[in-house]
This record gives structure tokens, C-alpha cells and sequence, in this order.
């Protein structure tokens, strides 16, 4: 059987996380090398689908359940307003292949997307 992925261990509780929040089918977490004030995590529990693109075609309704999961995090750990990143693909930056939203919240600049 091919090895779980790194979030999937998180899910079977195999390594420790900051579980901030569980359903039947979505887990979120507080990333562990937070790049905003509020930086969580919130990923499907199946490891199906490798990114974001995947997961639209292939379980619309879950995807808009991350989204909705993202929304209620934001207005509990923040102000409510928030940052949504899907990275897709090495060259934008994913290194875990396991379909996951950063939120980003808390004090975020206007025109920082992107380099710096
Ligand atoms: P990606 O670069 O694939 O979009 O995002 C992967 C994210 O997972 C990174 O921001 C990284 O800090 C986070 N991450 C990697 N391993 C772990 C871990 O074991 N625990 C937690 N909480 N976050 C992790």
C-alpha cells in the first residue's frame, strides 16, 4: 500500500497536531511554520485528490465545504476576513500532495500576494 501522506498521519493521530476543528470529512490544524498570525489548515480527511483542481472535478461539494469550514475558522480565530491559498503544483509551491487550503488571517497587507 502507498505510504500516507503527512496530513492523513495527522487524521489517524500518528503525529500531534493543533486540531482546530473535525468533521466526518474535513480536518484543520494550525500549520506548523505559520506564515500569518492566524495560519491554519483545512484539508478533506480523504488524501484522493492531490490538489485543488482535482478536487473540484472530482467532489465539488466537498471543496465548498472547505470553503465554508475556512469562512467559520476566520470569523473565530480573526476578524473574519481571510486569505484562501490552494498551491498547485511544485512550481507554486506545494510540497504535501494531499489537497489543502491555507487561511490566512489577522493583520494581512494589501499587496503581498506573491514574491515578498
Ligand atoms: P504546501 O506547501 O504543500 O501548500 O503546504 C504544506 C504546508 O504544510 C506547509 O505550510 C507546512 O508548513 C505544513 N506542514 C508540513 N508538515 C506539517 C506537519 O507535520 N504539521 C503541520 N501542522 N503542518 C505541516
Amino acid at each position: 500500500m502507498a505510504e500516507m501522506s503527512i496530513f492523513s498521519r495527522i487524521v489517524a493521530r500518528e503525529i500531534p497536531a493543533d486540531i482546530v476543528f473535525e468533521s466526518d470529512r474535513i480536518i484543520a490544524f494550525r500549520d506548523i511554520a505559520p506564515k500569518a498570525p492566524v495560519h491554519l489548515l483545512v484539508v478533506p480527511k480523504t488524501e484522493e485528490y492531490a490538489n485543488v483542481v482535482e478536487l473540484a472535478a472530482g467532489d465539488p461539494a466537498l471543496l465548498a465545504e472547505m470553503v465554508a469550514v475556512a469562512r467559520d475558522l476566520a470569523v473565530e480565530h480573526s476578524d473574519g476576513d481571510f486569505r484562501l491559498i490552494f498551491n498547485s503544483g511544485e512550481n507554486a509551491g506545494q510540497t504535501v500532495f494531499h489537497v489543502h487550503a491555507h487561511v490566512l488571517a489577522g493583520g494581512l497587507a494589501e499587496g503581498t500576494l506573491g514574491r515578498e
